[in-house]
């Protein structure tokens, strides 16, 4: 049975609140977001919305062969895109209704020039945990900045350990850049690294147990994230879906694996190595097992529209 709708405030105070929203010119989603009078933000199902993530920008400077970042036409114009001006009184809103936690995601958020300032003025208004996602490609030069802007969490996209099929997904030659940004990350406060790898059957599953081992040898946090049908071209297919549990067995058979405890919104689950080695893996399985019934993260995208975080009707994008 459906979980009744929290009480609803005015419109015209809910139009108020959320005046900044423009929304983009295409878009039908409706937003079932819902303000209590604490000043707390639900939706519809009455879950608490406490995490936050702000795409600075739908650009990116690789070509993943899956993603809609990749292809230029996709771009929105400038002025379609949340100015800082406009992002800061959002993220002022937002921490007035309960956000606690804020994710920079792009496009690549490092390509956006200005993102440091941002996460320092985030960070000035208090936000109690402040991380971004990248394809790692700019990171190594930008990592001592972006942690003394504040950052205290970083999630790098690796989707092949074998830097010919990274060059084949990513159409980019950055293996070694990439690599660099990841050991940047894991000598410096940022540390342990969440390393993001996309698992997609006949592409990279093949892959699972080297990226295992890397976890071991680089002390970062592993995590296999089940593909979701939402590419850029539309070729998803179940088939092509890597199911969690298969990763889990697989790693478990060559390396036996501890579950390690995690709170009910974390989307991943989590297991250290039973033999004390470093490192640990994540599995996220929005396909095999959907854990949209504790989320507590909506998205907010550069062109100024909000959505549930892996839910029905959300935008086609960055899989990662
Ligand atoms: S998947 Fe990530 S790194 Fe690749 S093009 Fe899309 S946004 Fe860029």
């Amino acid at each position: 049975m459906e979980t009744p709708a929290p009480p609803m405030l005015g419109k015209e105070r809910l139009r108020r609140k959320c005046a900044v929203f423009r929304r983009a010119p295409d878009s039908n989603h409706r937003i079932g977001l819902f303000i209590f009078e604490a000043m707390t933000l639900h939706d519809k199902f009455g879950r608490q919305i406490t995490d936050l993530r702000i795409s600075v920008t739908d650009r990116c400077n690789f070509r993943c062969v899956y993603c809609r970042s990749a292809d230029p036409e996709n771009y929105r114009e400038h002025d379609e895109i949340l100015s800082w001006p406009e992002l800061d009184r959002l993220a002022r809103i937002f921490l007035s209704l309960g956000i606690r936690k804020i994710r920079i995601t792009g496009g690549e958020p490092l390509v956006r020039e200005g993102v440091e300032e941002y996460i320092a003025r985030l960070h000035a208004l208090g936000v109690e945990d402040l991380s971004m996602t990248t394809n790692g490609h700019l990171l190594a030069e930008r990592c001592e900045r972006l942690i003394k802007a504040g950052l205290r969490r970083i999630n790098i996209s690796l989707d092949s350990l074998d830097p010919a099929k990274f060059g084949r997904i990513t159409r980019t030659k950055s293996f070694n850049t990439v690599m660099n940004s990841i050991d940047a990350a894991q000598s410096s406060r940022l540390a342990p690294a969440k390393v993001n790898a996309v698992l997609v059957r006949g592409l990279n599953d093949d892959e699972v147990e080297s990226f295992a081992e890397f976890a071991r040898l680089r002390g970062v946090i592993m995590r296999f994230i089940e593909f979701m049908p939402l590419d850029a071209d539309r070729h998803w297919n179940r088939g092509l879906v890597v199911p969690a549990a298969e990763v889990h067995a697989r790693i478990h058979a060559r390396w036996p694996l501890e579950q390690i405890p995690h709170e009910r919104s974390e989307t991943a689950r989590k297991y250290r190595f039973a033999d004390g080695a470093p490192g640990e893996i994540g599995l996220i399985a929005p396909v095999t097992q959907p854990f949209c019934g504790h989320c507590s993260r909506i998205r907010l995208t550069a062109d100024r529209d909000l959505y549930p975080f892996r839910g029905r009707g959300q935008r086609r994008g960055p899989p990662h």
